[in-house]
């Protein structure tokens, strides 16, 4: 059996590409010396702020909560941590990890709010996937959920007062993402997947950073494990349909062939997103609002608009057309078209 390489106990982990084995109370340490140097050298947070946590309800988004609201009781007074879940209405899966999260919420004493696509879109997520099935949108669960999810996310924060929204985002989430934007050519992607989203100057557009950045899943595992919030339960129905499920499997391979791929993955990500930035790729800073509901958006209507637009589910009547400037109306009169292209060849 392992020895923890700092007192000899037994060992709880054993950190394959750097040789270095903790037992309980040395893994809290590490990973905490971790996450901190992480928050520290990118600037994550200010020494004054309202921290609201983007909850899943996996482990991950839950280690995080967990881990600032002690490190803000223990050694940053100044911050005010809340939560917050966007509960999306997956059935079978939903359920539960609402009941998981309200558990450690509670235990915890933070505040929190939980924000549903139902009341939102009009619609759960489960019910957009058919109507989109029904109108031959060709998206997956995914782009839907993904792209509602930060909508959504982004306005609720806001509406908690939140100066900066933090995300379980860990590192192989985001070595999975830097992989798949590369297979898609998408270096603007790659541009945004630094820890810290922004500066987006919008005032509706709230800060994003991501403390787990630097830490590799099977840590959130372990420290979900320690403190009685992992009961293996984590795994979306959608999650198999999408890209990421193969790219995962890939890089989880390659990690156990060659032990520290993760982390060259994720160094090589951040001197792309140097070389991309002095080159001038990135495009971040200038956020226009979309026309129709007045959120932030790169575009003159925004992605979550458009979405209900194709999906039917956002009326814009012939009024609110006319008064939308004319780049808002061409997208929102294209969309229009492109879905009743589409309902003529499902035959709906
Ligand atoms: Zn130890
Ligand atoms: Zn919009």
């Amino acid at each position: 059996m392992a020895r923890c390489s700092v007192c000899g106990a037994p060992a709880v982990y054993v950190n394959r590409a750097t040789g270095a084995a903790y037992c309980e109370r040395h893994f809290m340490e590490y990973f905490s010396r971790r996450v901190r140097s992480t928050i520290r050298r990118f600037r994550l947070f200010r020494s004054r702020e309202r921290i609201v946590v983007a909850v899943s309800g996996g482990k991950d988004s839950l280690t995080l909560l967990h881990y600032l609201v002690n490190l803000s009781r223990r050694a940053a007074p100044g911050w005010e941590v809340r939560a917050l879940l966007v509960d999306e209405g997956i059935r079978g899966y939903r359920e539960y990890t609402v009941r998981r999260f309200e558990r450690v919420a509670e235990e915890l004493g933070v505040e929190y709010r939980i924000v549903k696509f139902r009341d939102e879109l009009g619609y759960t997520l489960d019910e957009i996937v058919r109507l989109g099935a029904e109108r031959g949108l060709p998206y997956r669960p995914c782009t839907y959920c993904g792209v509602f999810r930060r909508y959504l996310m982004n306005k609720a924060a806001r509406e908690m007062g939140a100066t900066v929204l933090a995300t379980g985002h860990n590192l192989d989430d985001i070595v999975q993402t830097y992989m798949m934007n590369i297979l898609g050519n998408d270096w603007e992607k790659v541009v945004r997947l630094g820890p810290v989203s922004g500066p987006a100057l919008h005032p509706r557009f709230v800060r994003k950073v991501k403390p787990l950045y630097e830490v590799l899943e099977k840590e959130t595992t372990i420290y979900a494990i320690l403190n009685g919030f992992y009961d293996g339960f984590e795994e979306c129905p959608y999650a198999r349909l999408g890209e990421r499920w193969e790219i995962r499997r890939v890089i989880n391979r390659l990690e156990e062939q060659r032990p520290g791929t993760k982390y060259r993955l994720l160094r090589s990500l951040l001197t792309a997103i140097d070389i991309l930035r002095r080159a001038g790729v990135a495009t971040e800073g200038e956020v226009g609002t979309c026309a129709i509901c007045g959120e932030p958006s790169a575009h003159p209507v925004c992605r979550a608009c458009l979405l209900r637009i194709e999906l039917g589910i956002l009326e814009v009547g012939e009024e609110k057309l006319r008064s939308l400037p004319k780049a808002a109306r061409e997208m929102v009169l294209q969309a229009l078209r492109l879905a009743e292209k589409r309902r003529k060849k499902s035959g709906g």
